[in-house]
């Protein structure tokens, strides 16, 4: 597949955002490779939109609106994050995403990447980071810049019996959760945290019957929407710091 085959295979699909055609790098990758890289990964994003554009004035294009993303990348080099970030933002398209994080370096270095990385993009246009993350991860990204996110995690997460609350990530295949009657999170308003115990969905993972896993990824998808939609009203009032602390604050109190 290339940038062409891409392009037709996402205007096929009729999403609301197609996502360019990019290279990946591997973590820890030479400087060297990296700058080939990202070079390629230029070159096919104008094929991407060429292609793009074509396919959005076909007669037969479901969604002729299809809006184009740029993929960042550049890795833990932020020199090369930087250029590559100017030279896609004069583009002109609809928005940007950093990929090629949350691939293997620490969470510092993902947090300074996006840090020196935000500006460099069109402020007015949306920014999307890529495969990312746990709560806190969001937390500290929306901080830097970060409009949306997409992640494995709450639904992975969940079919391993974890699930994430306010007070911390549990996992319910622990022994302490055999009697446990209350809620997974009694602050939640899911439909698991109405109608199910802690014990109960406990018994369904040790009994290996899917509907636990299904409750669990229903409560940490619902728990995911309910945080982003609380940080966009933060970021309305003024007083997202503050909401940030008290989050951050909340998921290290060990979950009683
Ligand atoms: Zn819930």
């Amino acid at each position: 597949m290339g940038p062409e085959e891409s392009m037709q295979i996402q205007s096929n699909l009729a999403s609301t955002i197609a996502m360019a055609f990019d290279e990946c790098p591997p973590y820890p990758a030479a400087r060297e490779y990296m700058q080939n890289s990202v070079d390629r990964t230029t070159r096919w994003l104008k094929r991407c939109r060429t292609e793009l554009t074509r396919l959005n004035q076909l007669e037969d294009t479901i969604n002729k609106e299809q809006m184009l993303f740029g993929i960042n990348q550049g890795g833990t080099f932020e020199d090369i994050r930087i250029e590559h970030a100017k030279v896609i933002s004069e583009m002109d398209l609809n928005g940007y995403a950093i990929g090629g994080l949350a691939v293997g370096e620490t969470h510092a270095q993902m947090y300074h990447i996006i840090e020196e990385t935000v500006p460099y993009l069109p402020l007015e246009k949306p920014v999307y980071l890529m495969g990312v993350g746990t709560p806190e991860n969001i937390l500290e990204a929306v901080e830097r810049g970060v409009d949306f996110f997409d992640c494995v995690y709450p639904s992975r997460n969940g079919r391993h019996g974890n699930a994430y609350t306010n007070r911390g990530k549990m996992n319910l295949l622990n022994a302490k959760y055999e009697l446990d009657e209350r809620p997974l999170d009694k602050e939640c308003g899911c439909p698991t945290c109405k109608m199910y115990s802690r014990a109960y969905i406990r018994h369904l993972l040790k009994a290996k019957e899917m509907l636990g896993m299904r409750l669990l990824v229903l409560h940490n998808l619902y728990f995911y929407n309910h945080m982003m939609e609380e940080i966009r009203e933060a970021i309305r009032d003024h007083r997202y710091q503050e909401y940030k602390k008290q989050k951050l604050e909340g998921f290290v109190r060990s979950e009683d």
